[in-house]
């Protein structure tokens, strides 16, 4: 049996939203991803692979537009709903989850400018989009700059002697782009276009950036080899190379002067979606150990009727409903009140990685030596969930971030 929904603010769409992603996870996205993950990155990738026919599958059923404006033809989910899909997603893969969310951030990006033009370039295509023949992706760390790039507010931020890897200069009516962004753009390697979050002003520090939107195909534009990885293979990820590369002015999204508020709201988007799926991740962790230990024998009696083993079930369970708790609530407030507020975000985002990792530590310790073989999904979950605190932020450089804006906020 699946956990009891305690939410009673769900309505009946609520609810039939959730039960279809749970079968559509359960039938297509739990058993591709885990044939994914059993393939070298470059098999993963290939044009005939089972990753881009998933994807097929995921944008014709318009999950690729979860996160944009119902005004211009996205999904009109609420912040519930949002919280709903993604978790159910990352119930049955993180990396799938994470990876159709990725897709789609060019877009959310350019429809953060509230701009006709912007959104008719960059919004309305990719909506229309139902092939998966356009995939975006968000690429801001660099070899250089993995935390730097993220600690927006912090005072190293602001630092002239700490700026971006990868350039934008204005010359003429273009932008020539050089650098390198890091090996750890999540799917890149099947990508063609990028939200780009690059230098520009580097007197200001990282907080002199910019944000474009690029076509991925630009001449000056390449791609390293799919990065090798302990967890989510199935999302594939890879480095991104500019080489005096030329865009249009327009591709600008956010000058200096809005980065650091941009980058602000990116992070207030990204933690909230990296909660919801990995409290999906948490709680299927939660049930393979609970059927596990509801059906294994040990000591005469069910793993379920020894003492300690309920008290590490309960642990878990416990866990997974205080990180889903707080998921909501801050996916609300953030989503919904009109104020967000990036800490509340970042609590909800290390929660939920943290609960993720400890309740699928606990679920493979459940398993015995089960729990380290490739017959059950647990190992893999745990792989997944291993990678996700260090994930859009290490969950200490973003617990750094709140702090600072903690102390702020009181004083
Ligand atoms: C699965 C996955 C998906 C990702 N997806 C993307 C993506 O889509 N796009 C993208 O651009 N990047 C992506 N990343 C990169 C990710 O954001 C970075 O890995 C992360 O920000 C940490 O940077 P780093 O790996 O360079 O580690 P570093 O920044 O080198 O940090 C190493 C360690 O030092 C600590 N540390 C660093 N700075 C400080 C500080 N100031 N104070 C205290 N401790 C500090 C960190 O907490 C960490 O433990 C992804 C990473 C992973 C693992």
């Amino acid at each position: 049996m699946a956990y009891k929904e305690i939410g009673l603010t769900l309505t009946h769409e609520h609810r039939v939203l959730k039960e279809s992603v749970r079968q559509f996870g359960k039938e297509v996205l739990r058993p591709a991803s885990i044939a994914i993950d059993m393939l070298t990155p470059t098999e993963a990738i290939k044009k005939d692979s089972i990753l881009l026919d998933v994807y097929k599958q995921m944008y014709a059923l318009d999950y690729h537009v979860t996160l944009l404006p119902e005004a211009l033809g996205g999904s009109g989910l609420d912040p519930l709903g949002i919280q709903i899909c993604y978790e159910e997603l990352g119930y049955a893969s993180a990396g799938m989850a994470l990876g159709i969310g990725a897709a789609g951030l060019h877009a959310v990006f350019a429809s953060m400018a509230n701009d006709h033009a912007i959104n008719e370039r960059w919004v309305v295509p990719y909506i229309n989009c139902k092939d998966a023949s356009m995939i975006g992706c968000w690429a801001i760390t660099e070899p250089n700059h993995g935390s730097d790039n993220l600690a927006v507010g912090l005072g190293q931020f602001r630092d002239p002697k700490i700026s971006q890897q990868v350039r934008a200069t204005k010359k003429g009516d273009k932008w020539v782009l050089n650098g390198q962004k890091c090996a750890w753009v999540s799917v890149s390697p099947i990508a063609t276009h990028a939200g780009l979050f690059c230098g520009i002003d580097t007197n200001k520090g990282m907080a002199g950036g910019g944000l474009f939107v690029v076509d991925l195909r630009t001449p000056g534009i390449s791609k390293g080899l799919p990065l090798n990885k302990i967890g989510q293979r199935d999302m594939p990820q890879g480095e991104i190379f500019f080489d005096n590369a030329e865009i249009p002015e327009e591709c600008l999204i956010f000058g200096p002067d809005k980065y650091e508020h941009a980058l602000t709201e990116v992070l207030t988007h990204a933690n909230l979606m990296m909660a919801s799926v990995f409290t999906g991740v948490a709680q299927s962790a939660l049930d393979l150990a609970l059927k596990h230990c509801t059906e294994r024998t040990q000591g005469g009696k069910l793993l379920c009727e020894h003492q300690l083993v309920q008290k590490t079930l309960f642990d878990m369970f416990r866990k997974v409903e205080v990180s889903r708790a707080m998921t909501r609530a801050a996916m609300m407030y953030n989503l919904g009140s009109g104020t967000p507020d990036l800490k509340y975000s970042i609590v909800s985002k290390v929660t939920a990685t943290d609960t993720a990792f400890e309740v699928a530590n606990e679920a493979v310790q459940l398993f015995g030596g089960y729990g380290l073989t490739k017959e059950y999904p647990i190992e893999k979950i745990f792989r997944d969930a291993r990678s996700s605190r260090i994930e859009d932020g290490s969950n200490e450089v973003l617990s750094l971030v709140a702090a600072q804006r903690l102390i702020r906020d009181f004083s």
